[in-house]
C-alpha cells in the first residue's frame, strides 16, 4: 500500500524545454536546487548552506510539477511524488511512517528529489481546516519537519513541495532550515501562454491561419493544463472534420467549447 500512494520516476521525462513561460521561476528552482545538488562545492567554498526545502506555490495546472520532474531531469535524480492528501491516514502513526518511508527510499535512491504536492492538507493554520486540528495529521507534519532537520542537506536529497493555498498554511513550516525558499508560479500572463500554445502544438500541423498570439490574448486566466486541453479540443475538431491539419475554426470551435464547459447552469457539449 506504501508504495502505491509514491510515484516513483527513475528520470522524469520533462525538461525546462517543456514549460512555457516561468523563466524567473525556473532560475530560481535551478539555484535552489540543481546548484547544490551538482555543485555542493559551491556552497562549501563560500561557507553557506543551500536552502533546504523549497516550496511552489500558485494556482492549479501552471506547472509547479513539471518544474519538479524538470529539475530531476537535469540533475539525473529519482523523482519521488507524494499528495500530502496520501499522508493523512485514518491510523495512529501511519502518516509519520509514510514520511520516514519517504525519506528512506529516497536515502535508496540517492541523488533524489522528494515532491511533496497539496502540503496544504498536513501542513494548514489550525484554524483553517478541520484535519489540522486533527492530532494525528500534527504528528505527520512533525515527522516531516523533523526529517527536514535531521538530513544533512550536503547528502543528494532535495525536497520540494506545492500548494495551491499558501494562505492556509501554518507558518511554522516556511521558518529557516525547513521550507525556507518560497516561489511563487503565477497564472500565464499573454507572453507565457502564447509560448505554453506553442510547446502544445509542437507536434501538431497549424494551418498558417492559426495564429497563437491571437489565442493568447483570448484565453487570459487559462492556466497551462488548460491551455493544453484547449490544443487538444482544436485538434479533436479537426479529427471529426476529418482533417489532419489544425485550422483557426478549430480553436475557435475548442474555444467555444470549453467557455461552454465553464459555466454553469449551460447545457453542456452539443457538436
Ligand atoms: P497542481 O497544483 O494542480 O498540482 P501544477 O501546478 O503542479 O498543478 P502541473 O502538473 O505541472 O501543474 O501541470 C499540469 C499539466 O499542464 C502539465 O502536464 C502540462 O501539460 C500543462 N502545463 C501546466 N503549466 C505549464 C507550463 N507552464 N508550460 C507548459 N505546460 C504546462
Amino acid at each position: 500500500a506504501r508504495a502505491q500512494a509514491m510515484e516513483i520516476a527513475e528520470k522524469p521525462d520533462v525538461t525546462y524545454a517543456d514549460i512555457g513561460g516561468l523563466e524567473a521561476q525556473i532560475t530560481e528552482v535551478r539555484e535552489a536546487v540543481e546548484d547544490p545538488l551538482l555543485n555542493p562545492e559551491a556552497f562549501e567554498k563560500v561557507g553557506i548552506d543551500p536552502p533546504t526545502g523549497v516550496l511552489l506555490h500558485g494556482p492549479p495546472g501552471t506547472g509547479k510539477t513539471m518544474m519538479a520532474k524538470a529539475v530531476a531531469n537535469r540533475t539525473d535524480a529519482t523523482f519521488i511524488k507524494m499528495a500530502g492528501s496520501e499522508l493523512v491516514q485514518k491510523f495512529i502513526g501511519e502518516g509519520a511512517r509514510l514520511v520516514r518511508d519517504l525519506f528512506e527510499l529516497a536515502a535508496e535512491r540517492e541523488p533524489a528529489i522528494i515532491f511533496i504536492d497539496e502540503i496544504d492538507a498536513i501542513a494548514a493554520k489550525r484554524t483553517e481546516s478541520k484535519t489540522s486540528g486533527d492530532a494525528e495529521v500534527q504528528r505527520t507534519m512533525m515527522q516531516l519537519l523533523s526529517e527536514m532537520d535531521g538530513f544533512d542537506r550536503r547528502g543528494d536529497i532535495s525536497i520540494i513541495a506545492a500548494t495551491n493555498r499558501f494562505d492556509m498554511l501554518d507558518r511554522a513550516i516556511l521558518r529557516p532550515g525547513r521550507f525556507d525558499r518560497l516561489i511563487e508560479v503565477p497564472e500565464p500572463d499573454i507572453e507565457g501562454r502564447t509560448q505554453i500554445l506553442s510547446i502544445h502544438t509542437r507536434r501538431m500541423q497549424l494551418d498558417p491561419d492559426v495564429d497563437l498570439e491571437r489565442i493568447a490574448g483570448d484565453t487570459e486566466g487559462f492556466s497551462g493544463a488548460e491551455l493544453e486541453s484547449l490544443a487538444t479540443e482544436s485538434g479533436m475538431f479537426a479529427i471529426r472534420d476529418g482533417r489532419t491539419e489544425v485550422a483557426r475554426e478549430d480553436f475557435d470551435a475548442a474555444l467555444q467549447k470549453i467557455e461552454r464547459d465553464d459555466s454553469p447552469g449551460t447545457p453542456v457539449a452539443f457538436y
